[in-house]
């Protein structure tokens, strides 16, 4: 069964064609600047992989062209082929606690609760719109990057702010990464033949969060009503105090949106150091003795330890630990980093099963209280598994 795994933002449409339930990857690609004049799109397969730079007006067109793709690179035969599309959206509101079946009624709601996410919802659904229209007999759905953390209490969602702010304006947690952080969950359970493990998911990537689980159930997360609370980002600040904006808007005049774009886009890692959101670039700034990378370090290794130490509590002792995304799977400084700053839960990472990248691996010593996994994240598969299973589901 061939399923599509999209994720689609303003001007860009990512995808990946997987063989379930095998989980082959057939095809990945991307498809850029849509709408821009120099729109261009790339398809791998196979170990190989075709750039072309062609007009696309929009996400229509780029659908169009990916599915003739698709027929002449002979990775489908026909469109018939595709059993599945499973669409990423960034946020669910309150109302989509799970995966769902896309249809007219869903997108109604998601145009709804487009408040919630005004840079992001807009450009995914516009996405599903077009492939409800390339592929009208396919089952879709839509996947929530909100869903997985729908299971926290109120103690958990709540802020401890005017309740009517909850009540009028859906102000609350809602967290994100929840497909990667499900993945995660799913993936070292079944690895220790448990379902009632306490996981610390950290997932670390230009943006990053990280989960509290218990039982495959979300406690808590660092994210918040948007992706800009909790730890410290590539290019976002985590959590600070709310009243520098007006103090910072007074002296700069700044509107309050060029400020929200300063704390998502120039704070972080980028806004330390001033080298770069990259961790690679940082590293190697901090290598060279920059001090302003070498405090980014080990800021960003403070608050994610902050976040372990403080979920460890939360579960009451945490039985296993999981690092995943960019950062989490590849750099070997930062995770050595992180866990010199959480000595007080006996965790011990040991330098030789560290130095690894990218793939699934025990890096903690035999006798660290907490094993330290690094799980490589795989949220298209996770996708792809999820529409299957509705797929089937629709077939009975
Ligand atoms: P996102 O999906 O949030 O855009 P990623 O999960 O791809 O982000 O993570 C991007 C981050 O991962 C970057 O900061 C990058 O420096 C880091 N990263 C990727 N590869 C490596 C590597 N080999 N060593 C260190 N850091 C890496």
């Amino acid at each position: 069964m061939k399923i599509l795994s999209v994720n689609a933002g303003s001007s860009s449409l990512k995808f990946t064609l997987i063989e379930m339930p095998e989980k082959t990857t057939l095809a990945s690609g991307l498809f850029e600047k849509i709408g821009l004049v120099d729109s261009r799109y790339t398809i791998k397969h196979n170990g190989e992989k075709i750039v072309k730079e062609i007009s696309m007006p929009d996400h229509s067109k780029a659908v169009d062209i990916l599915m003739e793709e698709l027929i002449s690179m002979h990775i489908i035969n026909s469109l018939d082929d595709i059993e599945g599309v499973g669409h990423r959206l960034v946020h669910g509101g309150p109302e989509f606690t799970k995966t769902v079946v896309l249809n007219d009624e869903v997108i109604e709601k998601l145009i709804e609760n487009i408040d919630l996410a005004p840079l992001h919802n807009p450009g995914s659904i516009t996405g599903m719109k077009a492939f409800m229209q390339a592929l009208p007999n396919v089952i879709q759905t839509v996947v929530f990057d909100t869903a997985f953390h729908a299971t926290m209490e109120e103690t958990e969602y709540l802020y401890p702010v005017p309740y009517e702010w909850y009540e009028k304006y859906k102000v609350r947690k809602y967290g994100f990464h929840g497909t990667s952080h499900r993945f995660i969950n799913k993936t070292i359970s079944e690895y220790l033949h448990r379902d009632d493990l306490k996981i610390i998911s950290c997932h670390i990537g230009n943006g990053g969060s990280v989960t509290a689980i218990n039982a495959g159930k979300v406690v808590d997360t660092s994210m918040g009503f948007t992706p800009l609370a909790g730890i410290m980002m590539g290019t976002r600040c985590g959590d600070i105090d709310a009243s520098i904006l007006e103090y910072v808007g007074k002296k700069t005049g700044e509107s309050l949106s060029e400020l929200t774009n300063d704390l998502n886009k120039k704070s972080g890692l980028l806004g330390i150091s001033g080298v770069s959101s990259d961790s690679r670039d940082v590293e190697d700034a901090a290598k060279e003795g920059n001090k302003r990378a070498i405090l980014a370090e080990k800021m960003y290794a403070q608050k994610i330890a902050n976040y372990i130490v403080m979920y460890n509590n939360l579960l009451g002792g945490a039985d296993v630990i999981c690092l995943t995304a960019g950062v989490g799977e590849n750099s070997i400084s930062m995770r050595q980093m992180i866990f010199d700053r959480v000595k007080t839960l006996g965790v011990k990472i040991d330098p030789v099963r560290n130095d690894i990248r990218g793939k699934f691996s025990l890096i903690s010593t035999d006798d660290s209280k907490i094993p330290v996994y690094v799980v490589p994240t795989n949220e298209e598969l996770m996708i792809a598994i999820d529409t299957m299973e509705l797929a089937l589901q629709n077939k009975k």
